[in-house]
């Protein structure tokens, strides 16, 4: 007997309790070697006050084990509460996202049989980092972070995924062509990585229509690795299109702690009624002991799963007319699982982890960005201008750009709005507006600082300010529409 691999483990809420006992007693049933140790999160946990959803002695438990396997969590409706999976993900530095999206063709209904895709979604930056503000009554904004150490890790993770899983293609999605900067980067950086994996194929497409083609040929796809909210919503999109958002596992892989869990949520209306699918969990559970370095244990219990799905054994929610052949719940999938333990599924293809390396984790180390010459140039003044007025406020503003400094433009939702352009009737203001100051060559801080604060003495509400910087003589900053 192996020794026990300690692992944390969360029964959630919802349904999480039933498809975890279920999945427990599979991988164990399997053979594998787990010592668990029980945490509490969720809804309990958020009800008890505390906002994060999870406790400290949680924490201490998962920073010792540094195997998470959570079952789904609700998070209560209302203000104030934050998502634990965010949270988690986040503090455990969990910067990739696998999802692998399969079809069970003929077993389980899909307009798509031959689908195989691995979602590897970054998990820590992008409009995920949650900064947000409300700037005026009328205004709000959520700031998108992209970095290029965040973007080398998650490329490289992509890349080194598709090698170590002979997989063919790396495809990147992004949308570059309006946000040049933050999705430029990813996107640069996506072609320099690539440039270093000569054996795998490389493809960038705008997420619009990259989205489109995955909805419509998901065959042509292989890995692809993209920014945190394209990869949260497409990640459900390819999932679903497979078959069922239910079949699918995740894992979120940190260089030091890794979390396995399904893609679907808690389910609630589905709670105690022995319903609900215990696959997702159970798959993510399979990418557990792969990590944990138990590939004959992920194997057996991975080709049972698919036996089980080929004999026609189905949940509720994959049972169809015609396809399946037996409809049971939770408790009887789980023994018709077991009860295969051993066999390989016939028309399907076996799984056969022995042979292959786990998920990369662990020693990257990003390269170090060259250091760039940095000159101040300006400043941007966001201001809550109540009247909407863009001529009041221009000549509130435009008297204090003195001292070699100058008001270069207004904008209201990033279209330039003073100087006024032919089709200046027709852009509709609210009530927050964005006031461009650059100076003569290069700025001195402390008269950005004196401009800022004369604006704000004769009761213009400044609400936010942004320095303007070159980086190497290149604009650190982007143009307003129509500028
Ligand atoms: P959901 O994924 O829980 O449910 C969506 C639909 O799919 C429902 O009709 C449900 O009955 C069905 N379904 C989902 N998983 C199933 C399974 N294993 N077996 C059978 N049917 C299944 O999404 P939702 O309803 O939007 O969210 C419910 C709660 O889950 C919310 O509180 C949400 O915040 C939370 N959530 C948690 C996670 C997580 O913990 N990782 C992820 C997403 C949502």
């Amino acid at each position: 007997m192996p020794a026990k691999t300690p692992i944390t483990v969360a029964h959630g809420d919802g349904i999480g309790p039933e498809i975890m006992a279920a999945c427990l007693q599979i991988m164990e049933a399997g053979g594998a070697a787990l010592e668990v140790e029980t945490i509490d999160v969720g809804e309990k946990v958020y009800l008890r006050g505390n906002t994060s959803g999870i406790e400290p002695s949680a924490w201490e438990s998962l920073l010792r084990t540094k195997v998470f396997y959570k079952a789904p969590t609700t998070t209560p409706q209302g203000g104030g509460y934050k998502s634990l999976n965010v949270t988690t993900r986040k503090m455990l530095g969990q910067y990739a996202n696998v999802r692998p999206c399969v079809s069970y063709h003929p077993f389980v209904d899909t307009k798509h049989p031959q689908m195989d895709i691995v979602v590897v979604r970054e998990n820590e930056e992008d409009l995920y980092a949650g900064v947000e503000y409300q700037l005026s009554p009328e205004m709000t904004s959520a700031i998108k972070l992209i970095s290029s150490p965040g973007s080398e890790k998650i490329v490289r993770y992509a890349f080194e995924y598709a090698r170590r899983h002979n997989r063919k293609k790396v495809t990147c999605f992004t949308k570059d062509n309006v946000l040049k900067m933050t999705d430029g980067l990813f996107h640069k950086i996506y072609d320099e990585i690539a440039a270093q994996y000569p054996d795998i194929q490389k493809e960038h497409w705008m997420v619009d229509i990259g989205a489109a083609k995955m909805a419509d040929t998901p065959e042509t796809f292989d890995v692809i690795v993209m920014p945190n909210l394209y990869g949260d919503v497409l990640s459900d999109v390819a999932a679903q299109i497979a078959g069922s958002v239910g079949l699918a596992g995740s894992a979120n892989i940190g260089d030091n702690c890794s979390m396995f869990e399904a893609m679907h949520g808690s389910a609630p209306r589905r709670a105690g009624q022995n319903l609900a699918n215990p696959s997702g969990l159970l798959l993510g559970g399979v990418l557990l002991l792969v990590h944990i370095n138990q590939p004959d244990v992920a194997e057996r219990v991975h080709n049972a799963w698919l036996r089980t799905i080929e004999d026609g054994v189905h949940t509720y929610d994959i049972f169809a007319h015609g396809v399946s052949k037996e409809k049971v719940g939770t408790k009887e999938f789980t023994r018709a699982v077991i009860a295969r333990l051993g066999k390989k599924p016939n028309t399907l293809k076996p799984v056969s982890y022995a042979k292959a390396p786990s998920l990369p984790v662990g020693g990257r180390s990003v390269s170090q960005s060259a250091a760039s010459k940095m000159d101040l140039r300006g400043i941007d003044v966001i201001v809550h201008w109540p009247s909407r007025n863009p001529q009041q406020l221009h000549a509130a503003v435009s008297k204090y750009a003195s001292n070699g400094i100058k008001l270069d433009m207004i904008d209201n939702r990033g279209v330039i709005v003073w100087p006024a352009g032919l089709a200046a009737a027709e852009t509709f203001c609210t009530d927050s507006f964005r006031c461009r100051f650059f100076a003569d060559g290069t700025a001195d801080p402390g008269k950005l600082i004196d401009l800022v604060r004369q604006i704000s003495d004769t009761g213009v509400d400044v609400v936010m300010t942004a320095t303007l910087r070159t980086f190497d003589g290149r604009e650190g900053y982007s143009l307003a529409q129509g500028q």
